[in-house]
């Protein structure tokens, strides 16, 4: 399938790496790919130099696939070095997955941040089924009928059945941190509003961004409200965090988790937040006759959604409205047991 390109970005490395082949995306860094089971087919994830081993930037779901896929890494282009530390930008599948694996097979230190250690502990844990009650109220007053998929994307369920576990061991980054790696200082900049403490690392020396899932160069991440937080705004959070690159380079070399590694920093985030621009208008349009979120969701999404994508597009179309409600440019009622949104006249 031929990648998607977006034409107001530059392509400095002219090449992608095939499954469980790596491409020198700069000096020290191997640019890898990892397949994944969504209409996203894959992740890309950065191997870097690190002295006598390597520093690992993120895992790949756990799959048998993509297992062998790494057994493969490991012979070819690992040999008797070994990974000796695992970062993971965020607690999501695709992000976290293998880290647990990881860990345990290369004896690596895993590295994260307060809230991937934290969300992931949750996830993982037993104790999510105490929300049940809340939860079911969150959905009927957004008008979900069908909650199934919702439930089992949101217990854990299914994200237990796709990442390999939580390290036994961890470290923490945080905002303002720096971690050295093969001689380079990379910076640590925090991003929220996609996932919760998502760690993004910037090297001045190689001119480099490992940018996570906060700026992709096709595509724009998921920001989604879910159930255990109802009321909060990550569509805020998602668009300030932007403000912590203001001061890096046009010219850095953006490395996405999804897409191609592109050149462009700025023009890019200019365009994802026009794309949420666009959107806050549309609802606000839409909403001058009330509508719930089920009723809007269609007319955001108008292809038809299965599975996940139904979960990511029902929290993405919350997370419109609870922006917009919260500048008080719409207001919600609950009527009949449903919420409903209605644009507020000045
Ligand atoms: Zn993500």
């Amino acid at each position: 399938m031929q990648e998607k390109t977006n034409t107001s970005l530059s392509y400095p490395v002219n090449t992608t790496p095939a499954t469980g082949k790596a491409v020198q995306a700069g000096p020290g860094v191997h640019w890898l790919r990892l397949p994944i089971p969504f209409e996203l087919n894959h992740i890309n994830v950065w191997l870097l130099d690190d002295g006598d081993g390597y520093t690992l930037v993120d895992t790949g779901i756990s799959s048998t696939k993509t297992r062998q896929t790494w057994q493969q890494i490991f012979k070819e282009l690992i040999k008797n070095k070994a990974i000796k530390r695992v970062i993971v930008t965020h607690f999501h599948p695709d992000h976290f997955g293998l880290a647990r694996w990881l860990c345990d097979e290369q004896g690596a230190e895993y590295v994260s941040s307060q809230e991937t250690v934290e969300r992931t502990a949750l996830l993982l844990g037993k104790t999510n089924r105490e929300n049940d009650d809340a939860r079911k109220v969150f959905y009927q007053r957004h008008g979900i009928e069908d909650w199934e998929i919702f439930e089992k994307f949101l217990k854990g369920n299914l994200y237990a059945e796709i990442v390999s576990g939580n390290p036994l061991d961890n470290s923490i980054l945080g905002q303002g941190d720096t971690i050295a790696i093969g001689g380079n200082d990379w910076q640590v900049i925090m991003s929220y509003g996609h996932a919760p403490g998502h760690i993004c690392l910037y090297c001045k020396t190689l001119n480099m961004l490992i940018s996570g899932d906060q700026v992709l160069p096709t595509i724009s991440s998921n920001v989604s409200v879910y159930a255990d937080q109802p009321n909060a705004n990550p569509l805020r959070d998602f668009l300030d965090s932007f403000q912590a690159f203001a001061a890096l380079p046009e010219d850095t070399i953006v490395l996405p988790s999804h897409g191609k590694v592109f050149q462009g920093l700025h023009r890019r985030i200019e365009e994802i937040i026009g794309h949420h621009d666009e959107m806050l208008e549309r609802v606000v349009s839409i909403c001058q006759q009330a509508h719930t979120v089920t009723e809007l969701v269609p007319k955001l999404f108008p292809r038809k959604l299965e599975g996940v994508n139904t979960v990511l597009a029902f929290g993405e179309t919350l997370s419109h409205l609870n922006y917009l409600h919260a500048e008080r440019r719409l207001q919600r009622k609950l009527h009949a047991g449903r919420y409903i949104y209605s644009a507020t006249t000045d």
